[in-house]
């Protein structure tokens, strides 16, 4: 719908007060976090992620292209109240033009904060260009400090490359740049007191992921999973960790607990997906490449903006209908229920 300014004749799309609306689910929480996903293709094959051959990618009409992506965030911080925006996929690197893509979003008004979740190959160079345009923070993934333990995990042989991507990170001024780990048992486990050791080096904040079933292969078992606490463990038999009160009053919708590293000025954090869920204050929606939206990692049903977009539906209508499917966010991922069902798009297709 249009607005009449103050001025006769001059008309706006943008929306009026009346038209602000927010992203409310029926217990009480309100999405302001998107996680938009711009490709499902990865140049990496993390174990806990996807198969060693890979996966059957979108085709490239299927996803979402710039100016839809760009028209869907500006309706979502100019009506819905979306106040950050984080890019992920697959490998959001990989998506051509990336740097055009976020000076887009950041000119938008109101502006939303950027962040992007990246397995950092060739962010080396490409980190201060992603910066310039307006990306505000970064998440880099890198789940060991072995070459060959990263070879074992991710099928690649990478590792330089990414540490690389986190210097190159810091040297462009993005602060904090967060470490994204996945611990897996007898394969890196063991590695946790030497990963905080270097990011306390490298000044970089390390949070440890509990690992999900959200792999394409269904091989996840929860007795399997390296659990918050064993890592937490594991972190005291080389530092002491204390609850920052601080932190944790701050917290919020924060997936991460953070810990203060006695001695240090710095913290290191623990996202226990699994174990202790934090579904409760939760306040992220997911929009995937090709245009769904999704109110839960684990969530069983979409809603398809992509065919409102290329329907030609207005702007309220977009609007209306990313509403309602946020009104039916369930009340939290399930996974320990008996009927827990893992949902059918991986991680990589929905964008972690
Ligand atoms: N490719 C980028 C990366 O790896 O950072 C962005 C996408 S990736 C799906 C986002 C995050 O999800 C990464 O930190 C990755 O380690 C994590 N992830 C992937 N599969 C996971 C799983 N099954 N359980 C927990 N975290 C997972
Ligand atoms: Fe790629 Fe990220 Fe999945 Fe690893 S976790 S395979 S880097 S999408």
């Amino acid at each position: 719908m249009t607005v009449l300014l103050g001025l006769p004749g001059l008309r706006s799309s943008r929306p009026g007060a009346d038209q602000q609306r927010r992203l409310a689910d029926a217990y009480g929480r309100v999405a302001a976090d998107l996680r938009l996903s711009l490709t499902d293709r990865c140049n990496l094959r993390c174990t806990y992620c996807m198969p060693a051959e890979g996966l059957d990618w979108m085709d490239r009409s299927e996803l979402l292209d710039d100016d839809e992506i760009v028209r869907l965030v500006r309706i979502g911080t100019e009506r819905l109240g979306i106040t950050t925006v984080r890019l992920t996929g697959g490998e959001p690197l990989l998506r051509r033009g990336l740097e055009g893509l976020v000076a887009r979003l950041a000119a938008l008004e109101p502006s939303p904060v950027l962040a992007l979740t990246t397995n950092g190959i060739g962010l080396a160079g490409r980190a201060e260009a992603l910066r310039a345009a307006g990306l505000n923070r970064i998440n880099v993934s890198l789940d060991t400090l072995n070459p060959d333990t990263f070879a074992e995990l991710t099928r690649r042989r990478r590792h330089a490359d990414v540490l690389a991507g986190i210097r190159a990170a810091r040297a462009a001024g993005l602060d904090p740049v967060k470490i994204n780990a996945v611990l897996m048992r007898g394969v890196n486990d063991h590695e946790a007191p030497d990963m905080l050791r270097w990011a306390l080096d490298e000044g970089v904040q390390l949070r440890f992921i509990e690992q999900m079933p959200l792999d394409a292969q269904h091989g996840w078992r929860r007795a399997d999973m390296v659990t918050a606490a064993e890592t937490l463990a594991r972190l005291r038999t080389a530092f002491s960790l204390v609850v920052d009160p601080a932190h944790a009053a701050a917290r919020g919708s924060a997936p991460a607990e953070l810990f203060r590293v006695v001695g240090t000025d710095r913290t290191v954090g623990v996202i226990a997906s699994v174990t202790q869920p934090f579904c409760g204050s939760c306040d992220r929606v997911r929009l995937t490449a090709d245009g769904q939206i999704r109110t839960c990692l684990f969530a069983r049903e979409e809603s398809d903006l992509r065919l409102l977009l290329r329907g030609g539906a207005d702007d309220a209508t977009i609007a209306d209908a990313w509403v309602t499917a946020v009104a039916g966010k369930q009340p939290g991922h399930g996974i320990d229920d008996p009927s827990f069902l893992q949902p059918d798009r991986p991680m990589s297709a929905i964008g972690g």
